[in-house]
């Protein structure tokens, strides 16, 4: 690569050289000059360039400071970029929105080709906060975007799925092969886009709770729900009033957690609450 650049495994850089993608990724964000686009591990520049062509601002958070030469090679005569050096997951969420507030009738929004080692926790800080972008395009591992796309009862469903599925409405882009990247990564990789929600798609008063009980549903995957939630929510009433709860949602408590629906882990999370405020009277 140029400037005698050997690419980090271990920062998950394979770095995405097909234009015709790049340019696709940046056209799924949907950029208007009003917006702000927040991109994670910009690399050797070439997704930030296409963003910075069709964004108000970029703020590109980089992890890799060996990267400073290539960056401001491809990033030269640009002058809406606000880089970033330090780890994304360390980062002040609203903070780096604050580096560039988008324009009037603009929005915050993410495009990312992901350092696939650290997916989740990324989802996670984007999503969860006070400060998610309306949108998010993010290049993953196919199997990652199989799993945020999951349906439930099915092999790739799991608590990202709810996650995502809970804060946005989630869609396929593309899919990217091996070769578009270099060095190429072991995997296959897809873009998925997921537009935050205005409101939940589900009745939950508490929020914490509901995600507290989707991670117990499948801690355990091999284990009745019953079980599974017993021990995952550190039951302290008796097994009986766990189950009376579960019943009382619906929700037949030799079920597997992996077959629930969002519809169902919500009746669960208020009959689990209820259940709990008995207890404690
Ligand atoms: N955007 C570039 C592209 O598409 O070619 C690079 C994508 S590469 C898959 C992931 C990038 O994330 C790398 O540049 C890597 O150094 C950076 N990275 C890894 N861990 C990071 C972290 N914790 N915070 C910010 N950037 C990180």
């Amino acid at each position: 690569m140029r400037h005698q650049f050997r690419a980090k495994r271990r920062l998950g850089q394979n770095f995405l050289l097909d234009s015709g993608i790049l340019a696709r990724l940046a056209e799924a964000a949907e950029l208007s000059p009003a917006d702000t686009v927040l991109e994670i591990g910009p690399g050797t520049g070439n997704l930030t360039r296409e963003l910075a062509r069709r964004a108000g601002a970029v703020v590109a958070v980089e992890l890799d400071r060996e990267l400073a030469p290539l960056l401001a090679e491809t990033l030269a005569g640009f002058d809406n970029i606000h880089l970033v050096w330090g780890d994304f997951l360390a980062q002040d969420l609203p903070r780096l929105w604050e580096l560039a507030p988008p324009g009037p009738g603009g929005a915050r929004k993410v495009a990312a080709n992901l350092p696939y080692y650290i997916t989740s926790p990324i989802l996670v800080k984007l999503l969860t906060g006070q400060s998610a972008p309306a949108l998010a395009v993010l290049l993953v591992q196919q199997e990652v975007a199989e799993r945020l796309l999951a349906a439930p009862g099915t092999r790739a469903y799991g608590s990202l799925s709810v996650l995502v599925q809970f804060y946005t409405v989630p869609e396929l882009v593309l899919k990217v092969p091996p070769r578009a990247f270099f060095p190429p990564p072991e995997v296959s990789s897809a873009a998925v886009r997921l537009r935050l929600r205005s409101n939940p798609p589900v009745d939950v008063q508490d929020p914490a709770l509901f995600f507290q009980v989707v991670r117990a549903a499948f801690g355990q995957r091999r284990k009745t729900l019953l079980n599974a939630l017993l021990g995952g929510l550190k039951w302290e009433g008796d097994k009986a009033a766990l189950a009376a709860a579960l019943k009382a949602a619906g929700v037949d408590p030799a079920r597997r957690g992996e077959t629930l629906s969002l519809e169902e882990f919500a009746a669960l999370t208020r009959a689990v609450r209820s259940a709990q405020a008995d207890g404690r009277r």
